[in-house]
């Protein structure tokens, strides 16, 4: 017996959930993926790490709709400080 993995990669918008290349071809690999979603408008914004400043390599996905109006993220890491120190 053999086992087939299927994975495909999909740009997902982190404002409405809408998804890229879930349709078509697949993109070979999350790079592509990023490459084709920046030629068709949607940028990958830096989210904000604990010290208040945009993390290289930690992104968010978002569509072009939701560009105009989007505010940057948190990484994993500031979400969790800022449950620390809320009141
Ligand atoms: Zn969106």
């Amino acid at each position: 017996m053999t086992g087939i993995t299927v994975s495909r990669f999909i740009l997902q918008c982190d404002g409405c959930d809408l998804q890229l290349g879930a349709e078509g071809t697949p993109f070979i690999n999350a790079v592509e993926g990023r490459a084709i979603g920046y030629n068709a408008g949607w940028r990958m914004p830096c989210r904000i790490g604990v010290t208040g400043s945009p993390v290289r390599g930690s992104y968010d996905d978002v569509c072009p709709a939701c560009l105009p109006a989007w505010t940057p993220g948190l990484t994993e890491q500031a979400k969790r400080k800022a449950a620390r120190d809320a009141p």
